[in-house]
């Protein structure tokens, strides 16, 4: 199977079967975000815990959307990419994925960190469509930043 029709089933696989779609409780950060030149919207709840070595970890993120495949397969990705992973390991995907999406179809992209949103590379050829991959990490990273300012005023 060539690469790009691979990239495609990943795709339209976590658009037919979301993960972890569905807003939950307990949560201590929540974003909204919308993508107008598209209609993506999405709201997204995060909860943090303590990890064993003293890092913050993402315990959940949870989120309710609407819109095109590519910003519904993007957010269930990044759920499975995050959860249960300490925050700075989340920002540092959310970091690699960011330049991925903006290197015009030029980066190689690292599927050691990115795992499945590897199958988004594509979507950088397409300016229009980037904000539609991203919507969901700046949702995640927004009330991330959120959930860490509660705690340390906790
Ligand atoms: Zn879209």
């Amino acid at each position: 199977m060539r690469l790009e029709a691979m990239y495609q089933e990943i795709i339209l696989d976590h658009y037919r079967n979301p993960h972890n779609k569905g807003l939950r409780d307990p949560h201590d950060g929540e974003a909204h975000h919308v993508n107008p030149t598209c209609g993506d919207e999405v709201t997204l709840r995060v909860r943090l815990g303590a990890g064993d070595d003293g890092s913050t970890v993402v315990e959940d993120v949870s989120y309710d959307s609407l819109g095109c495949s590519i910003s519904q397969a993007s957010v269930s990705v990044m759920t499975d990419l995050v959860i249960g992973k300490s925050v700075e390991h989340g920002m540092r995907v959310a970091e690699e994925f960011t330049s991925l999406m903006q290197s015009r179809g030029q980066a190689e992209p690292d599927e050691d960190v990115l795992e499945d949103a590897v199958a988004f590379a594509g979507v950088s050829q397409y300016p229009a469509r980037i904000k539609c991959a991203l919507l969901s990490w700046m949702a995640w990273k927004d009330a991330t930043a959120q959930a860490l300012a509660r705690r340390e005023n906790a």
